[in-house]
């Protein structure tokens, strides 16, 4: 009989399958691609992207996930090692001013990223301390710069059970000796006197889903990051950037396979081996990599779960289309909560949604008209929410919501009463659902204390060896540059242990 043609190319090359299709799983194919492997990606959900997720109705668009990108140059490194260029398919808009900040007092500011604008607005919000919160501000950023030469070149860029190299000697002679080992809040309070810049600062911990009292002072690198390199956005929505990738990765040949959940990691001989999908079908493979949260991995070698670590905090999110234009909105406005440390303890400690939460308001349709209908405007409202822990019912969701519209109207939001045409609501349970991520916890672990923020679960798995992580969930950490990181330090290391 006659043997079945197999081309010469997957005779030599090696396969790797990729759990999951969401940011970290299809850079993470594009780039062993790019390297010779064959790469299949399985994708549980309907479309590929994960939780940089679309939703349209009514000719409306929305972005259900991320909704302000930071480091472009990381997304650029991406299209280049697929061998594209970002500007070829995307046009990234800056965001200027990065936000505007409405407090529950009613004081309100724009944050934006040039400096003597920023002075001009220090110097109004307070008058009697200029030029010490002026100083307060550049120490500020001058610890985060350090911060960030340290981390660029060491933990940024490869995993942190490397052994030292050479260079680290001299990189560390940057980390801040001062601050750089303590804790975010208390290092803030150190920088600043006025309560509302100590809030606004506060912030940042909660770009990777964790509270300002209970994080490193290292994630001062956040605030850096985005004053020095901008917040931006893209034209048509930052979806575009998962159907320009998937575009590249079906172009190089790597298969994409969407209503494909992974139902086992075949392990044999201490060694992945493939993966079954819910179907039956089993995929061998030379390398699996996980995409999906790196704690559901236990289940799926068929072993115990692992002791949990705690989970980052999840969000509450209304997507809103509305029948009129709110033209004195920012794009980005966060009405902050009267007590912040209140909301905090609410949802790290007692684990509820916060009665007096912060919210967010995005209104992408101020930047971009091409996502809404003429007259209308698009919101995407999300406050943070404790990762789930139990049940999520319909009086849970509206009490929830109530509390986002008490804090828009007690800080003058316009009323939208009668406006709304269409409306989605994501809770952390449909978070949890949708992208098969325990709790609904939107960044894996959270970087609570040194251990959690710097020891995340390893890019290389301890337990079974062909088996590597890729994501949020995994070092360096969530945020969509972040995981474009992860894709690179785990294709290294693949290229490193198992050859092309
Ligand atoms: C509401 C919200 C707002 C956000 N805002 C921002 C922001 O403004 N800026 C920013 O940078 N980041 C933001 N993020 C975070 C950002 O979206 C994530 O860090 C990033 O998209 C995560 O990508 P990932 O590849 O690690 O994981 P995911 O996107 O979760 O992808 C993992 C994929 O694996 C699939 N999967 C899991 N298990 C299996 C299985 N067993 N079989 C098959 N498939 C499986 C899932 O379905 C999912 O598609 C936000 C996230 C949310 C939810």
């Amino acid at each position: 009989m006659e043997r079945p043609r197999v081309p010469r190319e997957a005779r030599l090359s090696r396969r790797a399958v990729i759990i999951g299709g969401g940011l970290g799983g299809l850079a993470a194919a594009l780039r062993l691609r790019a390297s010779g492997w064959l790469v299949r990606i399985c994708e549980a959900g309907p479309r590929m992207g994960g939780k940089m997720n679309r939703w349209s109705s009514a000719g409306f668009t929305f972005d259900t996930g991320p909704s302000l990108i930071t480091m472009p140059w990381v997304f650029a490194d991406l299209f280049r090692a697929a061998g594209s260029r970002m500007e070829d398919h995307l046009q990234l808009i800056p965001l200027s001013p990065l936000s505007k900040y409405i407090y529950a007092d009613g004081t309100s500011f724009t944050y934006t990223s040039s400096l003597p604008e920023w002075f001009e607005t220090l110097a109004r919000i307070a008058p009697k301390d200029a030029q010490k919160e002026k100083d307060g501000f550049l120490r500020f950023l001058e610890l985060g710069a350090r911060l960030w030469e340290v981390s660029r070149r060491t933990f940024m860029s490869r995993s942190p059970y490397d052994p030292p190299g050479p260079g680290d000697w001299e990189v560390l002679r940057h980390m801040p000796l001062r601050y750089g080992w303590g804790n975010y809040d208390a290092t803030v309070r150190a920088h600043f006197s006025s309560p509302y810049l100590r809030q606004l600062f506060n912030r940042y911990p909660t770009y990777v889903g964790s509270s300002p009292y209970r994080s490193p002072a290292t994630l001062a690198v956040i605030p850096y990051l985005e004053f020095a390199y901008g917040g931006w956005y893209v034209r048509g929505g930052l979806y575009g950037i998962v159907e320009s990738l998937v575009a590249l990765a079906s172009e190089r040949g790597v298969e994409l396979s969407t209503g494909s959940r992974v139902t086992r990691i075949i392990k044999s001989r201490g060694r992945a081996a493939g993966v079954v999908l819910h179907t039956g079908e089993t995929i061998p493979a030379d390398v699996v990599v996980m995409n999906g949260d790196a704690a559901t991995v236990p289940e799926l070698l068929g072993e115990p779960a692992a002791s949990t670590t705690s989970r980052s905090m999840s969000g509450f999110v209304m997507l809103l289309g509305i029948d009129r234009e709110l033209p004195e909105l920012q794009p980005h406005t966060i009405f902050f909560s009267a007590d912040y440390q209140r909301e905090f303890r609410e949802i790290c400690d007692e684990r509820h949604f916060p009665t007096d939460p912060t919210v967010y308001v995005n209104a992408p349709s101020r930047l971009d008209r091409s996502i809404v209908p003429s007259g209308c405007e698009s919101l995407f409202i999300m406050a943070n929410a404790p990762a789930r822990s139990g049940q999520c019912d319909d009086a849970d969701v509206s009490a929830a919501r109530e509390r986002v519209f008490a804090r828009l109207h007690k800080s003058g939001f316009p009323s939208l009463a009668n406006h709304i045409v269409v409306e989605d609501v994501w809770t952390p349970r449909r978070i949890e659902e949708t992208y098969l991520m325990p709790g609904g916890a939107i960044y894996g672990t959270d970087s609570h204390g040194w251990r959690n923020a710097f020891l995340r679960p390893r890019n290389k798995s301890q337990v079974c060896r062909g088996l590597y992580h890729v994501g949020g969930s995994t070092h360096p950490g969530g945020g969509t540059p972040t995981v474009l990181l992860s894709a690179e330090i785990t294709c290294k290391l693949i290229q490193r242990h198992e050859g092309s």
